[in-house]
């Protein structure tokens, strides 16, 4: 969320600094007078939601296991949805990249498909979920650059050694781990 503010006089130096813990600041508009403000609010809310966790049912934990298993040697992929961050739904997606041993992409049909299915049923995108079928279940270079859902949960599955599911947000080129909780 984006919100703008305007200010018809220059903002205290001290009641800036207060600005800064909560609120980032990424656009002024006008040195010295701030004619208009816009501060990103949506880090500082989540923090205060505490999103630092999701939420997932046991079904779709074991059935992006399955998908997973199903698919080696390829990567599979699909998409996590639900309600008040709890993750309840599972939209497996066809894996349609070029190398799908080492990448993946979901064509724009089933992603719309996916997104439909998602708004008839009331719930939101959670979560993008991936393989790495050799590889440890942490975001590689190309899944950071294509990390276009700021707001979803990044779930990876690694199947080496052993099967195990981590989950991260990814904005920008920031990483953050986020802890898995049984729903
Ligand atoms: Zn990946």
């Amino acid at each position: 969320m984006i919100l703008s503010v305007g200010f018809d006089k220059p903002i205290p130096a001290a009641d800036r600094m207060q600005l800064k813990p909560t609120t980032r600041l990424t656009r002024r508009v006008k040195t010295g007078v701030l004619s208009v403000v816009q501060f990103n609010c949506d880090r500082a809310m989540e923090t205060q939601a505490n999103v630092r966790t999701i939420s997932i049912t046991q079904s779709v934990r074991l059935a992006i296991e399955d998908h997973a298993l199903e698919s080696r040697p390829a990567e599979c992929c699909g998409l996590l949805s639900g309600r008040d961050s709890i993750i309840t739904d599972i939209h497996p997606l066809r894996n349609d990249a070029d190398e799908p041993e080492t990448k993946y992409f979901a064509t724009p049909e089933d992603l719309i498909a996916a997104t439909r299915r998602m708004r008839e049923a009331g719930q939101s995108l959670l979560g993008v979920y991936h393989t790495h079928p050799r590889t440890p279940a942490y975001p590689s270079a190309s899944d950071v650059e294509m990390a276009f859902y700021p707001e979803a949960f990044y779930f990876i599955i690694s199947l080496e050694p052993s099967v195990e599911v981590r989950a991260f947000k990814i904005e920008g080129s920031k990483i953050e781990e986020v802890e898995i909780q049984p729903a």
